[in-house]
């Protein structure tokens, strides 16, 4: 009989459960938890969706009044998905750092169960300012960083393959951290980012009948 790797279940029962703005506790820091990072448009929802096979955990955080809170998604007892509030554009207005920074800082530093972060960036565009903040604190702190080169499908195979080497010579790509072509129309990448999340957030990844 075939089998096949069911790399969706883990995400099948995940639920929104907590969402923290400024100055609002966090939810209980123990088990594992991924969160991902992006600027706002970048994909960081559509990969949420496509990596999770669950179109209304990203509609949930577009929820009016959700989007500039941290974002907790329960997995299973021991896990969980963080959906960081995207960034905004090339200008860091001085509200922005106002708001999202100390919210951002005060995860990041203090969160013990975080076990890794996802990037999201546009395939087609440089780091932008915070990307490099964050890229930059990941290295810093040796937390395990992940980026999503988002929107593949919007570039050539060739072109895609050059932002591909040319994000890997900008991140200095090895153990610690990694980059890859993503894409949520096409799928494309689809997999090899749920065996990193697998890998972080340590689930087996059992074989399931066809
Ligand atoms: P967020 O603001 O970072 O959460 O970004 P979204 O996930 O909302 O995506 C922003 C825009 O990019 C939307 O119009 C999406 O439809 C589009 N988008 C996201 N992922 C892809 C992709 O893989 N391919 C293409 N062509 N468009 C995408």
């Amino acid at each position: 009989m075939n089998e096949t790797v069911d790399t969706a279940r883990p995400y099948r029962n995940a639920r929104f459960v907590h969402g923290a703005a400024r100055g609002v506790r966090l939810p209980a820091d123990s088990g594992r938890e991924v969160a991902f990072a992006g600027r706002s448009n970048s994909g960081k929802s559509s990969s949420i969706n496509t990596i999770t096979g669950r179109r209304a955990l990203a509609r949930t955080s577009r929820t009016p009044g959700r989007t500039q809170q941290i974002n907790f998604f329960d997995l299973d007892d021991d896990r969980r998905l963080v959906d960081l509030p995207g960034y905004g554009y090339a200008k860091v207005s001085a509200s922005l750092r106002r708001d999202w920074q100390p919210l951002i800082e005060n995860y990041l530093n203090g969160r013990r169960s975080l076990v890794g972060l996802v990037l999201t960036v546009d395939c087609r565009r440089e780091p932008g300012e915070l990307d490099a903040m964050l890229i930059e604190w990941c290295r810093h702190t040796e937390l395990p960083l992940h980026v999503l080169l988002t929107k593949a499908d919007k570039l050539s195979r060739n072109a895609a393959a050059q932002a591909l080497r040319r994000w890997r010579e900008f991140l200095a790509a090895d153990d610690l951290v990694s980059v890859q072509l993503f894409s949520a129309l096409s799928r494309h990448g689809v997999e090899d980012a749920r065996a990193k999340l697998a890998e972080w957030l340590d689930f087996e990844q059992k074989k399931a009948p066809v």
